[in-house]
C-alpha cells in the first residue's frame, strides 16, 4: 500500500491521497445547473482540485487535478471548447 501525503492535511496517509478525516470532512460541490440523473461533484481542496460523479463515489473513480491542470480547463470550458453538439429536441 503505497504512502501519500494528504492534501487536505498533509499529513502522511495509506492507500489514498486524502486521509480518512478528510475524506469524511470534504464538501464536494456540483453545479447549480445539475439535475436528478447524476453530475460532476468537485472538491477544490488545498493544492489540488478533486472530481467525481455522483453516481459513483468510491475511491477508484475519483480523479486528482492540479491547480494549474484544473485552470486550463476551466478557462476551456468557459471557452466553449467543451460545449455539447446541439441536440435534437
Ligand atoms: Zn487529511
Amino acid at each position: 500500500m503505497s504512502i501519500y501525503t494528504c492534501f487536505g492535511c498533509g499529513r502522511e496517509t495509506k492507500g489514498h491521497v486524502m486521509c480518512d478525516d478528510c475524506i469524511k470532512a470534504a464538501k464536494f460541490r456540483k453545479s447549480s445547473y445539475c439535475g436528478n440523473s447524476g453530475c460532476v461533484e468537485v472538491l477544490i481542496g488545498p493544492f489540488e482540485v478533486t472530481v467525481r460523479n455522483t453516481k459513483d463515489k468510491t475511491w477508484g473513480a475519483w480523479q486528482v487535478y492540479t491547480y494549474d491542470e484544473w485552470a486550463a480547463f476551466i478557462a476551456g470550458a468557459k471557452n466553449g471548447e467543451f460545449d455539447l453538439p446541439e441536440r435534437a429536441t
